[in-house]
């Protein structure tokens, strides 16, 4: 079986799909692997890394030439997607919620595309699930660009010449990202709260050694989907929850928002008033950001400044972990190699497995996701 890993084209995006060590390991199952030339170098890891590791190195027709499967951290150019081999599989973070041009698109270049961000919520899926390992990373990240923007220290510290107040951090959204900063801004030593519209967070926030901080009505007792993920909720609910945030806002030094519905836009959360009443020299960093932001003033990838208070909107704050994510989202398309072979080593799609019928936007020239209508 053939795979090729392409040089990533977004701006900015510095991840690759395979590391040196990943190769090794598929050299040694038997898979011939292809990277295109410079496609690890901002990961730091250099052509001659994935050649040591027994890739062959080459320009992007050279490694798309026969192969089986495509590797790629986000969705190719519509150039390149027209240049991949018939019949192969495409698998990565596809970006599909929703855009089903994308997905005519795969189904007209006779790709088969399998999205990472649709990996069903199952245990098996586990070491598949791209969404989890990246937002682990961007819940770290978020913290310290936080402590990096912000003009204090996060620990309380006692001196000779006086005492500092620990920092107050309030992360909303405590799923994967949300989890980790939580773990993140106590180990620089804030005092964490969070919130969360799934009443199973409440446990995790508190085993962090963090407040958890929500309306606990009965609609809050029922806000969770079979798959694990949040439920939008109701005008109502939202209007107690920001009354509550709003109070609870004003005593903060830092906020962490990952709040998201799949796809939906990311819910708003803090108002252009609630950052008003927010102290000045405060942060926010909205991991939400590539998804519209959980903040009423979240720009894309800029610092907006308001009354003193500066909000982030950082969109591939995994991306900025570059040789550590790169690491992760290969190690979860090695995972799902497996369904993507069988026993002899060839090519060969596991169509009628669960994950792979989750995943899967179009086969053999059709759109099949269930999100798309067919
Ligand atoms: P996500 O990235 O979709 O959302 C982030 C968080 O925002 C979630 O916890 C969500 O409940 C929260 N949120 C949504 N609307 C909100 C609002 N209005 N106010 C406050 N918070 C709001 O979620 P995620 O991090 O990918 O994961 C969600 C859950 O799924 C977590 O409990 C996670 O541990 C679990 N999970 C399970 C598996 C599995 O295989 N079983 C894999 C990964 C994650």
């Amino acid at each position: 079986m053939r795979i090729a890993v392409l040089k990533e084209r977004r701006e900015g995006e510095n991840r690759v799909a395979a590391t040196p060590d990943t190769v090794k390991g598929l050299v040694k199952s038997g898979a011939a692997i292809a990277v295109e030339k410079g496609a690890g170098a901002g990961a730091h890891f250099p052509d001659s890394a994935y050649e040591a590791a027994g890739a062959t190195v080459g320009t992007k027709a050279q490694v798309l030439k026969g192969a089986d499967a495509v590797f790629c951290v986000r969705r190719p150019d519509d150039e390149t997607l027209s240049r991949l081999p018939s019949g192969a599989v495409l698998a990565g973070l596809l970006e599909p919620h929703g855009d089903a041009a994308f997905a005519r698109a795969c189904a007209a270049a006779g790709v088969n595309a399998l999205a990472l961000e649709f990996t069903p919520r199952i245990t098996r899926a586990q070491s598949i699930d791209a969404l989890s390992s990246q937002s682990n990373l961007a819940g770290y990240r978020a913290v310290v660009e936080a402590a990096q923007l912000y003009g204090r220290a996060f620990p309380m510290m006692m001196t000779a010449a006086g005492t500092i107040a620990a920092a107050r951090c309030f992360v909303m959204g405590a799923g994967v990202a949300g989890l980790q900063a939580i773990a993140t801004a106590r180990r620089l030593g804030a005092i964490v709260t969070a919130t969360d519209v799934r009443p199973a967070a409440k446990e995790q926030v508190a085993s962090l050694g963090a407040k958890f901080v929500a309306v606990e009505d009965e609609e809050f007792k029922a806000a969770e989907t079979a798959g694990g993920y949040a439920k939008e909720m109701s005008e109502q609910y939202r209007v107690k929850q920001a009354e509550l945030v709003a109070q609870h806002l004003a005593k903060q030094d830092i906020v962490i928002t990952t709040a998201l519905i799949p796809g939906r836009p990311a819910p708003k959360l803090i108002t252009g008033e609630m950052i008003s009443g927010m102290k000045p020299g405060s942060v926010i960093i909205d991991i939400a950001a590539a998804n519209g932001g959980n903040t009423a003033l979240t720009r894309p990838d800029e610092i907006v400044e308001e009354g003193g208070v500066r909000i982030a909107g950082f969109t591939n704050l995994p991306g900025r972990l570059a040789a550590d994510a790169s690491q992760l989202l290969a190690k979860n398309l090695v995972n799902l190699l497996p369904l993507l072979r069988g026993e002899d080593g060839e090519a060969h799609v596991h169509w009628d497995d669960e994950i792979i019928k989750g995943m899967a936007l179009t086969r053999d020239g059709q759109v099949v996701h269930p999100s798309f209508g067919s």
